[in-house]
């Protein structure tokens, strides 16, 4: 029995972006999450996003650490220069704390490398390059401010201080703290699984040899690229045809998955049954459109657990009533766009992570730019230029379609949808990819 497709909701960017926001909140709030979590070895991790929280185990630094190689000081011995003071001992990076003079008193002064405790006594560090020794002695032509070039005990956390927390995407500088803390494993959220269904009939395996009018899928390799980028696990599905048994067969498989990407079959055309299949199927939509390009026939919805076509997972501890899934337009690069501006951010938090906000950087524009008002434009381009001159023109491109074109851009302009004539010097708006 057809069922007719949902009305369509074409949404503007803010708001179709809004949509998938809230639902990755209620994925987070609900934790909804794909499979539990893992322990990993430290590198291991990179990449990964944190499952547990990580404290101080001990005050960082665990001592006044001197950031200089030089003299520790009391900084009121220099109140008059040239100053001239005794050394009275040694301090290297990992001194023996035995070895360490107990207190610095008046007009006295301890050779310290970087990285060495501070003794007891010095309230600064002179550097090296303002001091001169001889034998016992050391002559001090600068002066230095209480504190200067120590930091204090616990200055950067206190033992117990909470530094990585949950959600966290563990970048370098998040392993290096781990490390710095003992921690040589870590527990990470796992991957979400993410079904990556392409349809259409004339499109073919990789393997395959295409016939004239076939061509080779594409799709699901960007797509299974862009989920791995993203920390999700790809299971791709094998081709759906444009006939709606077939393809309901398959999105009734996508659906065993955290999440289902389906591309292509969501236009206006006779044979995008993408829509209709899923209704068949009783999904929600939450919008079938946004008033972007590329990627306008955007569709974002739920399908579920419930109905004659999903199920539960197997072994699965939550009971999630139903799977996300996004149609995303069959061309090349709206197919990643999309993926970008929508997909992402669910996959994020199916993966446990901290929500993100979209942002854009700003731009010179190199040549002018015409185009249409209506839709908001996230054009490829190429951003060039060095230090503070940064500046983006677009790429040449036969339309969405065009993948050798996006290969060389390394952003999109993203441009307003009142805007019909952007000129040359002006600031743009530009998404890194
Ligand atoms: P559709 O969204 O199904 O109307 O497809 C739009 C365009 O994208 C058509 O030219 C398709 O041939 C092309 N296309 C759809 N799916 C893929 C794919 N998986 N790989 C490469 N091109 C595709
Ligand atoms: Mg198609």
């Amino acid at each position: 029995m057809p069922v007719a497709p949902a009305a369509s909701t074409v949404l503007s960017f803010e708001d179709a972006r809004r949509v998938v926001e809230e639902h990755a909140a209620l994925i987070r709030a609900g934790r909804i999450h794909a499979g539990g979590t893992e322990s990993v070895d430290l590198l291991a991790a990179a990449g990964r996003v944190l499952s547990e929280r990580v404290t101080a185990d001990r005050d960082l630094p665990p001592f006044p650490r001197s950031t200089r190689d030089g003299y520790a000081v009391r900084s009121a011995d220099l109140s008059s220069l040239p100053a001239t003071l005794d050394v009275i001992g040694e301090i290297k990076a990992g001194e023996e704390p035995d070895r360490i003079p107990p207190n610095i008193g008046g007009r006295q002064a301890a050779s310290i490398m970087t990285g060495a405790p501070v003794p007891a006594g010095a309230d600064a560090v002179v550097m090296v390059e303002y001091t001169s020794q001889q034998e016992h002695r050391v002559e001090i032509t600068h002066s230095v401010t209480p504190g200067e070039n120590v930091v204090p005990r616990g200055a950067e956390a206190r033992e117990g201080t909470l530094l990585l927390d949950r959600g966290l995407r563990l970048n370098p500088a998040a392993i290096a703290l781990a490390a710095s803390v003992g921690k040589s494993r870590l527990q990470v959220y796992k991957r979400p699984r993410v079904a990556v269904l392409t349809t259409g009939d004339e499109i073919v395996d990789v393997d395959a040899a295409p016939g004239p009018t076939q061509i080779r899928n594409s799709n699901s390799f960007s797509l299974a690229a862009q989920v791995q980028q993203a920390g999700g696990e790809p299971v791709l599905l094998p081709v759906a045809p444009d006939e709606l048994q077939g393809l309901r067969r398959l999105i009734a498989e996508g659906l065993k998955s955290d999440l289902l990407l389906l591309t292509g079959g969501v236009s206006m055309g006779r044979y995008d049954l993408v829509e209709q299949a899923l209704s068949e199927m009783h999904a929600e939509f939450f919008f079938t459109g946004a008033k972007i390009q590329p990627g306008r026939p955007v569709v974002f919805g739920k399908c579920g657990a419930g109905t004659p076509f999903g199920k539960l997972r197997a072994g699965s501890a939550r009971e999630s009533p139903a799977t996300y899934f996004f149609g995303l337009p069959g061309n090349p690069v709206s197919t990643m766009v999309t993926f970008e501006l929508f997909a992402r951010p669910m996959l994020e938090a199916l993966a446990g992570q901290a929500p993100r906000n979209l942002i854009f950087l700003h731009a010179r524009l190199k040549k002018e730019i015409q185009t249409k008002t209506g839709l908001q434009r996230f054009l490829p381009a190429i951003l060039s230029g060095e230090f503070e001159q940064a500046e983006a023109e677009l790429v040449p491109w036969q339309g969405s379609g065009d993948i050798a074109a996006i290969v060389r851009a390394n952003c999109y302009i993203v441009i307003p949808a009142d805007r019909e004539r952007l000129a040359v010097g002006e600031w743009v708006a530009v998404m890194p990819r």
